[in-house]
């Protein structure tokens, strides 16, 4: 076997890490790095996962509780042309719909449709948009005279 920092042929070679990758080396050039464990067979050796069904049971609890929360919260106010201001301030940083959205964890056609005001985001996802253009998508607070 060929060793891979050195290139001698030797009888075996270990498996050695070497920064961030993994080489074949010779007993020579092997501590130059830290020993790789050899790997674990899948079949037969490993125990199997603990099926208590624990792991799913918080998260979904937890989620059901966001959303009960959620619901209790009133609707933040939105200023009645949002969709126009998001689409304007969008297009003034020269973003595409998909990087909005990317930056948004939200799909283009979830864009398209917020800036068309077809779909009320949530009050989060206002906030994020907020934030992300430097722009109010709430309606004023203060009565105008
Ligand atoms: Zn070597």
């Amino acid at each position: 076997m060929l060793c891979e920092m050195c290139g001698e042929d030797v009888p075996a070679t270990t498996a050695v890490r070497v920064e961030s990758s993994v080489l074949q080396l010779c007993p020579s050039c092997s501590k130059f790095g830290v020993a790789v464990a050899p790997p674990v067979l899948p079949a037969g050796s490993a125990p199997p996962p603990p099926r208590d069904g624990t792991r799913i049971t918080p998260r979904a609890a937890r989620s059901v509780a966001e959303r009960d929360l959620y619901t209790e919260m009133p609707d933040m106010e939105l200023a009645p042309d949002w969709g126009r201001r998001i689409r304007v301030a969008r297009e003034a940083l020269l973003w595409t719909p998909e990087e909005l959205g990317k930056r948004l964890n939200e799909k283009k056609s979830v864009v398209l449709k917020l800036e068309s005001g077809s779909f009320r985001p949530p009050d989060g996802t206002i906030r994020k948009v907020e934030r992300l253009l430097h722009i109010r998508l709430r309606a004023d607070p203060e009565p105008r005279t």
